[in-house]
């Protein structure tokens, strides 16, 4: 098969051909139709703790039709069922697995990072979490469930509840994931703050009910427009500094979610946040019952996330794509199509 191939820092993906995957036991091959470019992709490729070996294929936003069948499935599959996956290979049977995080599993492979990703034409993925796709959600539209889950997933563990103010800050994938969803479950205001005018315009789209640019007057400017101090700040840049800056903007007993992904040390001041009882709860990934919501509001209609796509391209026309994410764009969601 085809797949783009991650030679190293400072190197762009190379396609090239390597070997078909062959199902295991109780897992499921399928054929990616569309696979997305996530911002952690873009992290494993780059010089630091996070970076990935030589020659590992990446992709965990894939979505396709199931091509080939393992032994000892629970579940009748069939070849040509079209479907998406929490990206996790992990063992289908320990208490997290069972109850739909795989993600805690102690026998866990994340695909696309420590197992073979979707940026190939075939992909293995666990059984358990892998999931048939209704006829009303279109395949290209499937390809958003798995940042719409880290939203989801995110919105989740800030307890948000009707009726709250809630700034997000940055309005990437995951940043518009969460407004989108903070919409969905009746925040009252939802203002993010993003340096970028079109992803301003992005935000406003996808459920922001109002953009700031970024910056020391943050507080003033949420106030000014929601008449209030947030009650629910979602962290999605992941940058160094931001997490106290949440700190100082909420007021007390106030709810922070770091949810951007920070792998430089990042500096807090805890005193701010003692005084004022805040919780913070980070979040990261997402449970099966997230995917199912998810895919449920997708084929209702109940929600629209298309806005976030801003690009299409080629198995061939992807590695530069890629590296064009690196710098500041005015992309989103990227995605490769395979067919
Ligand atoms: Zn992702
Ligand atoms: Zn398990």
């Amino acid at each position: 098969m085809r797949a783009a191939v991650f030679k190293g820092a400072g190197q762009p993906l190379q396609v090239e051909h390597i070997a078909d995957p062959s199902p295991g036991e109780r897992q499921l091959v399928v054929e990616v139709a569309y696979c997305g470019i996530c911002g952690t992709d873009l992290h494993s490729t780059r010089e630091g703790p996070a970076m990935l070996p030589c020659n590992s294929v990446l992709g965990h936003e894939f979505v396709g039709e199931v091509v080939a069948l393992g032994g000892g499935l629970q579940s009748g599959w069939a070849r040509g069922d079209r479907v998406c996956a929490l990206p996790f290979l992990s063992c289908g049977s320990c208490a997290a697995c069972l109850s739909g995080s795989p993600f805690e599993c102690s026998g866990l492979a994340c695909i696309g990072v420590n197992a073979p990703g979707g940026f190939a034409q075939y992909v293995a993925t666990s059984e358990c979490n892998t999931l048939r796709l209704p006829d009303q959600l279109s395949t290209p539209d499937a390809a958003l469930v798995e940042p719409l889950a880290v939203g989801l997933h995110a919105v989740r563990a800030g307890g948000l509840r009707a009726g709250q103010r809630v700034l997000v800050t940055g309005a990437g994938p995951i940043g518009l994931a969460v407004a989108l969803w903070a919409r969905f479950m009746g925040a009252s205001d939802i203002i993010v703050s993003e340096p970028t005018a079109q992803r301003r315009d992005l935000a406003l789209s996808m459920g922001a009910t109002a953009v700031v640019q970024p910056g020391a007057n943050l507080a003033e400017q949420f106030a000014d427009i929601a008449g209030g101090p947030p009650d629910v700040l979602f962290e999605c840049v992941g940058a160094p500094g931001l997490i106290q800056q949440c700190i100082e903007i909420a007021p007390r007993r106030a709810m922070l979610v770091p949810v951007g992904v920070c792998e430089q040390p990042d500096t807090i001041l805890p005193f701010p946040a003692l005084i004022k009882e805040l919780s913070i709860r980070f979040a990261i990934a997402y449970s099966r019952a997230d995917y199912e919501t998810v895919i449920a509001m997708m084929a209702q209609g109940r929600i629209d996330a298309s806005p976030m796509v801003t690009q299409v391209v080629s198995l061939d026309d992807m590695p530069a794509a890629f590296e064009a994410l690196r710098a500041p764009s005015n992309q989103c969601k990227v995605l490769t199509r395979f067919k």
